[in-house]
Order: C-alpha cells, then sequence, then structure tokens
C-alpha cells in the first residue's frame, strides 16, 4: 500500500474489481437468511442530485452491512423512465422522448457507479421497455376481469399547459404539481382501479406496519379518510324526490338550519335551467374549484334555491343551498348546514343571515358562545327535544335509530379516498391495454397481442398525444370486424407500484412474477426514500401488493417491513434582489464568502463586487442554483468521503446541511485512518518487547474496541443513527493514534483493532476499506468479511476493592471500576451509610488516592 491516500486510484481500481467479478449478483439460496433493501426507483432526469446520493447512500450502508452479518443481500437499482417531463424536454431539444431518457439513463447510471453502490445491475430494471410493461398491461386486464377495473365519466382535474388529467394527489394548492398551471374541471371518460374496495385494509394493515414512521401512517390514515356517519334521505316538499345527506355527526343534527349540495349535484344543474344566476354561480365553481386541502382559506359562497327540504326528524322546512365548499367529489355532495357545531356552515351562514341553533353543550354544561366561531368539539346535546341530554355515542345511536325505523336514513361508513383515475392523455406512457368495438362496447386486448407496444423514437409537438393524433395506430381488427385502441396511456404511478416486486425475477418471461422468486425475496425488508411519496406512491403500492396476493402471485399481505424517510439536503444560498423585486439567485462557487471564526457566513461578494443576499440554508435546487455538483466532490474528495460526510452530519430522517468544513473534516479523518494502517503494516520489523507493561492500558482500549463495535453493530442495525456510529468509530480511532506500539500485545491489539475499524467503516467508505483489509491481511474481499463481534469478556469492566479512610483510619472498603477517578470513588463513599456518618458536619481538607488500592479524607470538624 502507498503512504499517501490516493482516493481516485482506490475507488477507480475497487470499482473495476466489482464489475469485473459482479461481486454484487445474487440469487434465492434457502440456505441463507435473505435481506432485501431498497431504494425508491429514480425518475431519469439527467444527473444525479444530492438527495439522490443521500437516499442511495443510506440503502447501500444497510444493504453492506447485512451481507457482513452473512445474509443474502439483494440491493437492485432501476429506472422509472415514463413520464411528462422527458416528453418537454425532448420538445425542447428537438429529440424523441426515448433517445432523451436513454441517455440520461446512461449518465445516472456512471454516477451510481462512482459512488459504489453495491447494486445488483443484472436486475436492472427500465420501465418503459416493453418487457416489463407488458406485464402491467397484463394484470391490467386481469384486473378489469375480476372487475376491479372500470370506465366512468367523471369530473377531473385538467392541466390546461400539459393536457392531461391529474390524480387528486397530483394537484397542489389547486395547481399542477408540476407546471404550477391552475387546475381545470373538466368531464371526461377514464379508467379506474377500484382502490375503495381496499380502503379498510389499507387502512387497517397500517397497524401491522410496526417499523414504519408514525408520520407517514398517519398521512396514509388521513388520507384514506374512513368515518362514521349516516347518510340521510331527505325528502324535498312538493316533490316525489329525495336528496341524500352524508353527515359525521348525526348528533348535531336538530341544529340543521339549511341543506347545501355542491355545484356538480344534478339538482344544481336542473335548478340551473330556470336560474341563470345560478348557472353562472356553477360555471364559476367549474372554474375556480374549490379542493379539499384549501376549504378552510377558501371564502363560502352559495345561491339559494327555489327548493325547501323537510327536517328529517323536526319535518321542518329548510332552505335548499349551492355552495362552492359542498366538495364536488366527496362523500354524497350534499350536506346538511350545522352553523352552529361547524365552521365552515358557520363561515356559510353568518355570510348569508342563516340562523345559528346550538344543540351541544361545553364540558362545563354552558351552552355555548357562538358568536365569533362554531363548537365543534363533542358533547352533551340540548335543545333537541327527545334527543336532549345524551352523550355523543348515545345520540349517534338514539338518532340513526330513529330514522332507520322511519326508512329516513341509515348508518355508513364513509372513505374520503376515491377510485384510482389512472387514464393519461400523453403519449410517453403504457398504453392501456382495451379495445372499443363498432357496437360500443369494450374488452381487454387478447392476451397474445401483448404488449401494445408504443412507437417509440417519435419526436412530438409538444400539445398532444401521438398515438392521440395518430388515427392509423388506434385501429386494430377484433374477430375479422375493425375496432379501435385505447389511445389514452397509463399513470406513471402504476410503474412505480410493483417494480420492487419484478426486481425479484426481472428476466421472467412466462409470467408477470416468478412464484418461488417472489416469494423468497418479498416482502421488502427495507425501503428508502423521500417523505414526499407517504400518500401517493406509498399508498398505490401497499394496494397493488394486495392486488398481486389476491391474484396468487405473492403470499404476503404488505411490501415493505420498515420504511425510512430521509431529510433533505440543504445548502447556502444567494440572491441578488433585480429591479422588479425578483430575487436573481447566484451560484455560490462564483462568490467571495467571508466567514467569522465560527464558519458563519458575514458577507458574499460577487464577481462584480456587489454584496449580495444570503438567503440561508436552503433545500438544493436548480432554481435556487444552490446544488452542490456531484461529479466535483468525487474528484475532489472521493465518493468514500462524501458517502461518509453525508452519513455523519445528521441523523437521517433530518434535513442536512451541506457543509464543505465538514466535508473536509471527513477527508482527513480518512487519511488519518490510512495513516494509522500504513503505520502499523510498515513497523511491522521493527524490534518488538515481549513486555506487559501496558497491560492495564491496553485492556481499557480493547474495552473501548469491543463497547464500539457493540454501539455500531445497534446504530447501524437497530437504531438507524450511522451518525452516532460514526462518531463512535471516530473516537475510538483517536484513541488508537495514541495507543502503545512497540510491544508484543500491543501489535496484536492494533491488528485486531485495524482490522475491526476498517469494517466498521465498509459499510460507508467501501473502497478504502477495500483497501485497507487487503493491506492488514484479512482474508478475502470486505464485501464478504464477516462483521466484527463483540468479545462479551473484553466488555467486563474490571472491579477493585478500595480501602476507604477518613484521617487515616479504616472506615470501609467499596468495589469500584480499576479505571475509576478519585472524585467518582469519593462520592460512591459518601453515599455508603457506614462511611457517611463519619463525614457528617465536616469539611473534607483533602483527598489522597492511590491508584487502585486507597482512598484516604482528610478532614475537619
Ligand atoms: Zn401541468
Amino acid at each position: 500500500m502507498k503512504e499517501q491516500y490516493d482516493h481516485k486510484e482506490i475507488e477507480s481500481r475497487v470499482q473495476k474489481h466489482w464489475e469485473k467479478h459482479e461481486t454484487f449478483k445474487v440469487t434465492e439460496d434457502i440456505a441463507k437468511e435473505k435481506y432485501y433493501c431498497l431504494s425508491m426507483i429514480p425518475y431519469p432526469s439527467g444527473h444525479l442530485h444530492m438527495g439522490h446520493v443521500r437516499n442511495y447512500t443510506i440503502g447501500d450502508v444497510l444493504s453492506r452491512y447485512q451481507r457482513m452479518l452473512g445474509k443474502n443481500v439483494l440491493q437492485p437499482m432501476g429506472w422509472d423512465a415514463f413520464g411528462l417531463p422527458a416528453e418537454a424536454a425532448a420538445l425542447e431539444h428537438n429529440t424523441a422522448p426515448s433517445s432523451w431518457t436513454y441517455s440520461n439513463i446512461q449518465h445516472m447510471k456512471n454516477q451510481l457507479k462512482l459512488l459504489g453502490f453495491s447494486y445488483d445491475w443484472s436486475r436492472e430494471i427500465t420501465t418503459c421497455q416493453p418487457e416489463y410493461y407488458l406485464w402491467e398491461q397484463w394484470f391490467f386486464t386481469q384486473l378489469y376481469k375480476q372487475g376491479l377495473v372500470y370506465k366512468k365519466t367523471s369530473p377531473v382535474n385538467w392541466c390546461p399547459h400539459d393536457m392531461t388529467i391529474l390524480a387528486n394527489e397530483q394537484v397542489v394548492d389547486g395547481c399542477c404539481w408540476r407546471c404550477h398551471s391552475v387546475v381545470e374541471n373538466k368531464e371526461i371518460p377514464q379508467w379506474f382501479i377500484k382502490i375503495t374496495h381496499y380502503a379498510d385494509e389499507l387502512l387497517h394493515d397500517l397497524e401491522t406496519l410496526v417499523d414504519w414512521p408514525e408520520n407517514v401512517k398517519t398521512m396514509q390514515r388521513n388520507w384514506i379518510g374512513r368515518s362514521e356517519g349516516i347518510e340521510l334521505y331527505c325528502k324535498i316538499l312538493n316533490s316525489t324526490k329525495r336528496i341524500s345527506v352524508y353527515t359525521t355527526r348525526p348528533d348535531a343534527i336538530m341544529g340543521t338550519t339549511y341543506v347545501a349540495v355542491a355545484p356538480n349535484h344534478p339538482i344544481s344543474h336542473q335548478e340551473a335551467m330556470k336560474n341563470p344566476v345560478l348557472k353562472e354561480f356553477i360555471q364559476q365553481c367549474y372554474t375556480t374549484k374549490v379542493l379539499e386541502a384549501e376549504l378552510t382559506k377558501t371564502e363560502k359562497k352559495g345561491i339559494l334555491t327555489d327548493l325547501v327540504i323537510e327536517h328529517p326528524i323536526t319535518r321542518e322546512p329548510l332552505p335548499l343551498w349551492v355552495a362552492n365548499y359542498v366538495i364536488m367529489e366527496y362523500g354524497t355532495t350534499a350536506i346538511i348546514g350545522v352553523p352552529a357545531h361547524n365552521q365552515h356552515d358557520w363561515e356559510f351562514a353568518k355570510k348569508y343571515q342563516i340562523p345559528l341553533k346550538p344543540v351541544i353543550l361545553e364540558a362545563d354544561g354552558s351552552v355555548p358562545d357562538i358568536n365569533k366561531c362554531a363548537m365543534t368539539e363533542k358533547g352533551i346535546t340540548c335543545n333537541s327535544g327527545v334527543f336532549s341530554g345524551l352523550s355523543y355515542d348515545q345520540a349517534f345511536i338514539a338518532i340513526a335509530d330513529k330514522l332507520a325505523e322511519n326508512h329516513l336514513g341509515k348508518r355508513k361508513v364513509s372513505y374520503r379516498l376515491r377510485d384510482w383515475g389512472v387514464s393519461r392523455q400523453r403519449y410517453w406512457g403504457v398504453p392501456i391495454p382495451m379495445i372499443t368495438l363498432e357496437n360500443g362496447s369494450t374488452i381487454t386486448v387478447p392476451e397474445d397481442q401483448l404488449p401494445v407496444l408504443l412507437p417509440e423514437n417519435h419526436l412530438i409537438d409538444g400539445t398532444s398525444s401521438i398515438i392521440n393524433t395518430d388515427v392509423e395506430w388506434a385501429k386494430t381488427i377484433v374477430n375479422g370486424r375493425p375496432a379501435l385502441r385505447e389511445t389514452d396511456t397509463l399513470d406513471t404511478f402504476m410503474e412505480s407500484s410493483w417494480y420492487y416486486a419484478r426486481y425479484t425475477c426481472p428476466d421472467y418471461h412466462v409470467g408477470m412474477l416468478d412464484p418461488a422468486a417472489a416469494n423468497y425475496w418479498l416482502p421488502v425488508d427495507q425501503y428508502i426514500g423521500g417523505i414526499e411519496h407517504a400518500t401517493m406512491h406509498l399508498l398505490y403500492f401497499r394496494f397493488f401488493h394486495k392486488l398481486l396476493r389476491d391474484a396468487g402471485l405473492v403470499h404476503s399481505d404488505e411490501p415493505v417491513k420498515r420504511l425510512l424517510c430521509q431529510g433533505m439536503v440543504l445548502s447556502d444560498a444567494f440572491y441578488l434582489t433585480g429591479s422588479k423585486g425578483e430575487c436573481r439567485w447566484i451560484e455560490p462557487s462564483t462568490l467571495t464568502i467571508q466567514r467569522d471564526s465560527q464558519g458563519r457566513i458575514i458577507r458574499a461578494i460577487d464577481l462584480s463586487g456587489n454584496t449580495v443576499r444570503y438567503a440561508g440554508m436552503t433545500k438544493m435546487s436548480k432554481s435556487k442554483k444552490n446544488g452542490v455538483d456531484i461529479q466535483t466532490m468525487i474528484d475532489r474528495y472521493g465518493a468514500d468521503t462524501v458517502r461518509l460526510f453525508m452519513m455523519f452530519s445528521a441523523p437521517l430522517d433530518m434535513t442536512l446541511e451541506w457543509q464543505d468544513a465538514g466535508v473536509e473534516g471527513a477527508y482527513r479523518f480518512l487519511k488519518k485512518v490510512w495513516k494509522l494502517v500504513w503505520k502499523h503494516v510498515h513497523t511491522r520489523m521493527l524490534s518488538i518487547s515481549n513486555s506487559d507493561k501496558f497491560h492495564h492500558e491496553l485492556q481499557i482500549l480493547r474495552r473501548d474496541l469491543h463497547k464500539t463495535i457493540f454501539k455500531v453493530s445497534h446504530d447501524i442495525g437497530r437504531r438507524q443513527t450511522f451518525h452516532t456510529a460514526i462518531a463512535a468509530i471516530m473516537a475510538l480511532t483517536n484513541k488508537l493514534v495514541h495507543a502503545p506500539q512497540n510491544t508484543k500485545t500491543a501489535r496484536s491489539f492494533m491488528q485486531e483493532a485495524l482490522m475491526t475499524i476498517v469494517r466498521m467503516l465498509h459499510p460507508f467508505t467501501p473502497h478504502m476499506s477495500f483497501v485497507l483489509w487487503k493491506a492488514l491481511g484479512g482474508a478475502g474481499e470486505i464485501d464478504y468479511a464477516p462483521w466484527p463481534e463483540v468479545d462479551q469478556l473484553a466488555m467486563i469492566e474490571e472491579q477493585i476493592l478500595v480501602v476507604i479512610q477518613i484521617n487515616g483510619k479504616l472506615r470501609g472498603k467499596i468495589m469500584v471500576m480499576a479505571d475509576s477517578h478519585p472524585d467518582h470513588i469519593q462520592s460512591l463513599a459518601q453515599k455508603v451509610p457506614t462511611i457517611q456518618k463519619y463525614l457528617r458536619d465536616v469539611k473534607i481538607k483533602k483527598v489522597i488516592y492511590i491508584q487502585g488500592k486507597l482512598l484516604n479524607l482528610v478532614v475537619s470538624s
């Protein structure tokens, strides 16, 4: 080995070794315990960013650790290759989405290899390839045959810029999640998958996911939104018709002062025919749609209709309103207005001078003050006739029974979750494998005609889908009769809903999944990805796993045992304010930055001498120009340093602040380890004495070594606190720098310690550890070397008996750790009753300690 740590030479050499020997390729081996570690599949956007590096390094640390524990570790990687950005980029560069995608994949794959991730590349999946999406189409036809897929014309979220519909999850603050255009409402026919059939199970099984972050489970619970309530059938006066209304607060039903329906409710449309003002209002509601998440902020508006509703219990007449805050897609799109006890209703009633009627008491038994806001807590009913004086549960039961008796309502469990609309009007996606016959009926594409291929290498015009506009593409023949193929493509969330299962058998040609392989590897033991996927992807893929199970393809109920959501990566961002007050972000590398002694930024000056503003630590992004270039960092410090820095500088689920000083620190540490090993290896031939003069010192060091192994194993494997594991390795290394060297026992201890440190560092810094392991004479490659084991005997603290004297007289004996400090021994002594009594009302003037033998306290009264 060389004296200097040369990361460039080491990393490229070791990476070649891994590639040549396919070190990380795995097959099913029932003799070994399996461990399937998966990072979320990336979208091939062009370049890796530091968020990716953090995500994949976490996965790689866990994979390498588990491999050293002797497990059969599967860690695959692939590409979520369909989707909109490819179309936009292809248009911009005048190329085909496929060529843009494939060249990005090539580039990013090289970057991943430079970072030393231990992937089994033989299992690489690219979701835009027919070998993959064939099985997605096949599965879609199976779901259709089971009645889990249907077509329906329904209001959709339409992005006018991207010319496609969006799932509710893809609408953020009323705008498209991708291009931020204001989302419109449109009614078009589209395909749905019945995720609502699994709502209860998706909710219930969250309880089995004990190793998932609590916040992710809460978000899923809220997203599924199970509620128990009552469906009312309210009579319309002077009509035979009824309106269905759902309420989760039947206890407050006696406080109802109006009824309201959504703008898209059939009654709204019917009334609009004779009321132009209402018609105009409904139109407005369609263009400025109110989303559930924004309900609180939205101004509540409505139009009074001529219809009158009969209260289902009191039979009092209630006015019927069309209101913008009754959400179009949820529940029964009609509500009872209880303004005294619902804040949205309260705002609406105040605006239109609708009466408020409190029917629930405060906890102290008083009638609530509803002048400033509604009283929304549950409590004892009042002002409710025969239903007064009841608790929430009692009132629920009594009112539900009464309504059921009169056929005016029934108990109902309701979900906020809607069926999954999967149709997209885009080109770069999986063609939906359905056919419309001449008579208008639909059938699935016959199995022998799958896959329905997407024509690749098409330039696109940016406005619509080629398969949509090319009339020839859709034409097909079924039983000798002309028919038309579906020209919409599937939501790309479909591809990412089952890729984890396909990794277990990526080359399986006779089916979607090879049951033997799938059931050997699944469920995934550890999944790692961003918290932003808490409701969309992480719910869809749990749903898909249950579909796969019910199709007999997998045995387990859930796809992933343990989930880790890593925090964001931040770095310093700077800007100048433009003439119109806008922020002009500036690349930090072009600035001269002054810092104080603590490393805080005092001033930053650009190339023209202007002082720029410091925006603080901000999420790395292209728009803020504060991304740190991975290639530059690898060139300067090496992948091992980048990996170590990222795992060391913050707990995994917290934000990570990129600090150049921290990267430097990680680099210096690796040079220190390198030097320590080099010194040890190259002083082997020096004269070595057999003296055991360091016995005690070495014993303590060895105890530290094994305590560190214990801590690092626990911190990586169970607690997943890599920063504390690395800190422990660093502390141990610093002790070794000053450890005795020139006796036989000292050398053999140093050999043990270095072999251990190199292995404990291996998950974080695999290249350097690979080389140092060989230099120390380690057997085989470190990638499959056994993880260091704790020597329980070494961990035992050596205890000794110390004599306690007071003014030279023997007053007691106590057991203490051999390396205890006299202060500690004194405080222990003061707690022993037989000694304590001699220390009452006296002053300790002097403490004399004879190492390991005697503690004498000199006192005066
Ligand atoms: Zn858009």
